[in-house]
């Protein structure tokens, strides 16, 4: 709702295609003059161990702070972003400050914990993607380790040069996760050969666990098949403690979703009640 509250409505004489074409080009002057305003800044939400409800990670979501219209999610940056070409800019700064965050994090003498970090295709396909995040790594001090870089699986169909830099980033020590998993056309034998070390199964799976059989059938051969193959399996979009309980009992290693917390501003995360929601 607070997304449509934003939405510019327009005369109505302007043609449909007029429209959006303003729409676009007032969007995109006014996400890089944001940017530059710096009104642009991540939350994160916490990801957590399956068993013990304990924080493993967690996941940084950029928000636009808009001076008129208020928080904006990622639906009113990204695909605005993805079509000026400012996504790399943006990407690169997300990737930076989250990296740094992490840091700061473990400075004040919290857990380490690890840090996932949404790229855009775009940005992957820049030349040397993986040397630019051992950049950001050993400027910010961060330990690779600790970064967890999310591409959705259609970023990576048969595309060489994503397999390349997937190879790249696991020799630089970073993992990497397929985000939104099972919504793609990946095949189990395309998911074998790839140098990945999580999935993370699609909201759109977890939404109609338990009393859908067919959702909840998909995610149990998910995480069966995840298993077989070695990789970690993160749930996301985990609202209710009936998803929980049945993706734990599935063997599902971490989840993430609102029962545990929303995604919130760096300050908070430590803060956030997600240790309240424990199995006991
Ligand atoms: P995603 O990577 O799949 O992120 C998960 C989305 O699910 C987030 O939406 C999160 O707020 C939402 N979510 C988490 N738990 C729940 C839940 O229990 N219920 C429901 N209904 N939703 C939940 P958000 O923040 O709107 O982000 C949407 C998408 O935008 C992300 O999907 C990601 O693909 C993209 N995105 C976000 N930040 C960045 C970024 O810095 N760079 C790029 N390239 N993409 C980003
Ligand atoms: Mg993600
Ligand atoms: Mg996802
Ligand atoms: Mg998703």
């Amino acid at each position: 709702a607070a997304k449509d509250q934003g939405r510019r409505t327009y005369a109505f004489y302007k043609s449909e295609m007029t429209e959006s074409a303003t729409h676009y080009m007032t969007r995109s002057l006014e996400l890089r003059r944001g940017l530059e305003k710096g009104e642009l800044t991540l939350y994160y939400q916490p990801q957590v161990d399956a068993k013990t409800g304990e924080m493993t990670g967690t996941e940084t979501l950029i928000r636009w702070n808009h001076p008129q219209n208020g928080i904006l999610g990622p639906a009113e940056i990204i695909p605005i972003a993805e079509q000026s070409g400012l996504i790399v800019e943006i990407g690169q700064w997300v990737l930076e400050e989250s990296c740094a965050q992490a840091r700061r994090w473990q400075d004040e003498g919290f857990d380490p914990i690890r840090i996932a970090v949404n790229v855009s295709v775009r940005q992957m396909r820049t030349q040397g993607f993986a040397k630019t995040v051992q950049t950001v790594l050993a400027d910010t001090g961060l330990d690779p380790k600790w970064l967890e870089i999310e591409v959705t699986e259609s970023m990576i169909q048969d595309e060489d040069i994503m397999i390349d830099t997937l190879h790249e980033l696991r020799a630089v020590g970073v993992s990497v996760a397929i985000d939104d998993f099972g919504t793609g056309y990946s095949c189990l034998r395309s998911i074998k050969s790839l140098p990945i070390e999580r999935i993370k199964i699609d909201r759109a799976f977890i939404k109609g666990i338990p009393q859908n059989t067919d959702d909840a059938a998909l995610a149990e051969a998910m995480i069966a098949m995840a298993r077989t193959l070695g990789l970690k399996v993160t749930a996301e979009g985990v609202e209710t403690t009936a998803q929980r309980d049945f993706l734990h009992r599935q063997g599902c290693n971490e989840l993430q979703g609102f029962l545990f917390s929303k995604p919130v501003p760096a300050e908070q995360l430590f803060k956030s009640s997600h240790s309240s929601t424990k199995i006991s």
